[in-house]
């Protein structure tokens, strides 16, 4: 889960971690009036969205007077921004962060992900901070210093001063810098978060290392016992189709196609959208309905699927191990019993119980294509939904 800047400013301080005074507005007037409060005669006015690169897109403004925030956040406020990381579709700006400016001598690039191969969290750092992290690696790969913490003794100071020294930092400020990084690191580790990014982290012109930004993501495994973090999520900044979902419990992710995929396990969903591309066809999205699906779930599953207007047909793909294929026949059923749908709707069963689900799908008179083989259901999805698009456009044209 992501968090705003604004929030990951205020858990890093609570770490030790130095960041601006700023103050958060939901309208251009409090954002005027937030800069009157937090005095100075320079602000820096972001957006907060869940994304990076917003200073390349417009939504960072350095403003000189009241006049000039109301000006710029007019601009942010309910629009979309569009940058590298948003996609298309941007995200929306409904929260701008009022920040008196800082005049700063150098930018560094600070980072802590979880390192797969080495099981740890790893410290990445550079000294050529303000550009992204993968420009950096692209440009200034040799400015890139890693370090990856043992977990049984935390982030020792010997190697917090280590890290400080090889991006130069000068010697009166190395505690600082060492107190920054341990601050991340504790935050990192307390809080089960998953990546923290600090870019830039400045020398300021008065000596002072201060975060200018800050990204933070959390393990959503591990929201449960951090419900303080929990309650910062922000579903403007989500896909509504996969905020939908989520809350009933199913893993949705969507995509642009139009064939709609309700499916058992994220590898068989894979496979499933593979197979459909190979067969001429766009997957709309995937709905993971996990191990022991109900009829119930997948009701739910056919609902939400259904729920976004791109799709035009419905492919379900179950591999029953856990599951068990008369069960989701009887969901399918339910589902299309309860809630005709218009478009084709085509079942592929395989593994427990799939002679019963297959005579309970005939038995239901329901106008179901079913299909053995992955393949061949894929096949007939793209072929259902190419002349189920004909149809509908020949009755229009009448
Ligand atoms: P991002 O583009 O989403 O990563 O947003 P940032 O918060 O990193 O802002 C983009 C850029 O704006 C930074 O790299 C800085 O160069 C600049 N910036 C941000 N805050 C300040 C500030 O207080 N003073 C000055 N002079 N520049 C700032
Ligand atoms: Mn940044």
């Amino acid at each position: 889960m992501d968090i705003h800047e604004y929030q990951a400013k205020e858990i890093l301080a609570k770490f030790g971690v130095a960041v601006p005074p700023g103050a958060l507005a939901y309208s251009p007037e409090q954002a005027a009036y937030r800069a009157r409060e937090l005095g100075g005669n320079r602000w820096i006015v972001k957006a907060q969205v869940h994304a990076g690169g917003r200073g390349k897109a417009g939504g960072v403004k350095l403003c000189r007077s009241e006049h000039e925030i109301q000006d710029a956040t007019n601009e942010m406020f309910g629009r979309k921004l569009v940058t590298h990381q948003t996609g298309a579709e941007g995200k929306g700006i409904y929260r701008v962060y009022v920040e008196g400016a800082v005049e700063f001598t150098r930018e560094i690039y600070l980072g802590l992900v979880l390192d797969r191969s080495s099981q740890r969290v790893m410290i990445v750092a550079s000294s050529e901070g303000g550009m992204e992290i993968e420009e950096i690696s692209a440009k200034r790969p040799d400015s890139i210093v890693r370090s990856t913490v043992e977990p049984a003794v935390g982030l020792q100071e010997f190697q917090a001063r280590e890290i400080a020294f090889s991006l130069g930092i000068p010697a009166a400020l190395i505690p600082q810098m060492v107190r920054t990084l341990q601050g991340c690191y504790r935050a990192f580790r307390d809080l089960d978060a998953t990546m923290v990014e600090i870019n830039p982290l400045v020398i300021t012109a008065d000596n002072r290392i201060l975060a200018l930004d800050a990204k933070m993501t959390f393990d959503g495994n591990a929201l449960f016992r951090h419900p303080q973090i929990a309650e910062l999520r922000d579903k403007s900044q989500e896909d509504p189709r996969e905020s939908r979902a989520a809350d009933r419990g199913l893993a949705y992710i969507g995509l642009t196609g139009n064939i709609g995929c309700i499916v058992n396990g994220a590898g068989l969903a894979m496979a499933t959208m593979d197979t459909i591309k190979l067969a001429g066809g766009e997957p709309a999205n995937f709905l993971d309905i996990g191990g022991g699906a109900t009829p119930e779930r997948v009701a739910k599953a056919f609902r939400l699927v259904m729920s976004d207007e791109n799709v035009e047909a419905i492919l379900v793909n179950i591999f029953a191990g856990i599951n068990r294929c008369d069960w989701v026949a009887e969901g399918v059923v339910q589902a299309l019993t309860a809630n005709p749908v218009d478009v084709p709707v085509i079942v592929r069963l395989s593994g427990t119980n799939v002679e019963e689900g297959q005579k309970i799908l005939a038995k239901s008179g329901l106008p179901i294509i079913r299909a053995n083989t992955l393949m061949e259901a894929a096949e007939r999805a793209v072929t259902a939904w190419k002349n189920d698009r004909k149809q509908n456009t020949r009755m229009r044209a009448i």
